[in-house]
């Protein structure tokens, strides 16, 4: 069951808690990519269309004291340009100054608490800090699909004290669209597993292993796999306590007839760099690591995503933060972006950070922004975030 939404409750004249996922990346004290705080706006223009005060908080970044250069004062400008009046921050999550801020914030309009984080008790999920935090609003809102799966005092222990609470609509659509893809997804179902570690994607591929009809395998994670089966591998990244279970891996989908897609051929170069020694090889030479997908392993993935009605991407296939390894990558992407009547969902983390300003990043069915939810929704995971909203 979906938890209650937004649009359910009475609002009007409350003052409303609204946890968002304003965890944007920052050069310096600039905001290099808005797209998260674009993604909870509708929720809170919602709020405050009805004639409600909305108080929204986030974490930034990992402090674990205050830390001024994680403040959130460039979300607070951001957010001032996006709404059209001034987003006081308060100097902090809780305290007298900011629960007087609170109790004079006019209806129709919002203001931002303080890092989160800049607090140990948030991620804590400290009981006292959670009451703070709930005082003097009556409605809580979770938007923050980004952090759902983490039991925090924002995320979790504030629903201790604010009874009348429901899912903003940034997080129904991340938890539409994840049903979509997990829940009696149209056939063929194809799932595209990259970034750098099996160790990470264990769970999420032993599930897939019961629902997909093909898993596309890139990234570093590729060559514990190659390795296990026997390919030589060079100086790749390989996880060698996890060559048995990738061998375990391999056998359960032959057993259960799913193709688990390794690549055939790769971009190697001597290091994780750029360089002239770049180039594209079948066999991987002793002195190079694999670091992109090679151009036959893209034709392969680009066929059978171009069969599929249903794909979840989570991962990059190669060391997309270097432009020449991360062909791979965005040519999938793209291809991927043009297909019409499939469902696809890039699940969020890397994989969206390597397609993000791509002319045709707007062609996939949705656009995840939160990557560890992601995974363990996929997983089969219930996320703490989502199961506290239940009432
Ligand atoms: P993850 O957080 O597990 O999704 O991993 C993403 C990271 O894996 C990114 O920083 C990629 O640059 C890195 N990555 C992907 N492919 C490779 C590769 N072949 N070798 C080294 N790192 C890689």
């Amino acid at each position: 069951m979906p938890p209650v939404a937004v649009t359910s409750l009475d609002l009007r004249g409350k003052k409303v808690l609204v946890r968002c996922d304003f965890n944007v990346p920052l050069e310096g004290m600039k905001i290099a990519d808005p797209a998260r705080i674009d993604a909870s706006l509708d929720t809170i223009r919602y709020i405050l269309g009805q004639g409600a005060a909305a108080v929204l908080c986030s974490h930034l970044g990992r402090p674990k004291e205050r830390t001024p250069e994680l403040s959130l004062k460039p979300v607070a400008e951001y957010l001032s340009g996006a709404l059209g009046h001034k987003v006081a921050l308060a100097p902090d999550s809780i305290g007298d100054t900011t629960g007087r801020m609170v109790a004079d914030l006019a209806l129709g309009s919002a203001m931002l608490l303080e890092n989160l984080r800049f607090h140990r008790e948030e991620e804590a999920n400290d009981r006292d800090f959670s009451h703070e935090l709930a005082r003097g609003k009556q409605v809580y809102i979770n938007d923050a699909f980004g952090t759902a799966h983490r039991a925090h005092a924002s995320t979790v222990g504030v629903t201790r004290f604010i009874s009348e609470r429901a899912a903003g609509m940034l997080m129904l659509r991340e938890l539409e669209a994840l049903r979509a893809v997990t829940e009696n997804p149209a056939h063929p179902y194809v799932a595209i597993l990259g970034g750098a570690k099996v160790s990470d994607k264990i769970g999420v591929i032993r599930n897939l292993l019961i629902k997909a009809d093909a898993i596309l395998i890139g990234g570093a994670m590729a060559y514990t796999f190659l390795k296990a089966g026997g390919t030589p591998v060079g100086r790749s990244r390989v996880e060698e306590d996890k060559l048995e279970l990738a061998r375990e891996l391999m056998a359960e989908a032959a057993r259960r007839n799913v193709a688990l897609m390794l690549p055939s051929d790769h971009v190697v170069a001597p290091e994780p760099a750029a360089g002239p020694e770049i180039e594209v090889v079948r066999q991987i030479p002793v002195d190079r690591m694999g670091l992109d997908i090679g151009p036959a392993t893209l034709a392969r993935y680009i066929e059978c995503v171009a069969g599929a009605k249903t794909i979840i991407w989570n991962g990059p296939l190669g060391l997309f933060e270097i432009p020449e390894f991360a062909q791979g990558t965005l040519k999938l992407g793209e291809a991927i972006a043009n297909l019409h009547g499939v469902m696809s969902v890039i699940g969020g983390g890397d994989t969206a950070a390597a397609i993000a300003g791509q002319p045709w990043a707007g062609g996939f069915s949705h656009v995840s922004t939160g990557g560890g939810a992601t995974l363990e929704y996929l997983e089969g995971l219930e996320l703490p975030g989502v199961k506290a909203l239940d009432v």
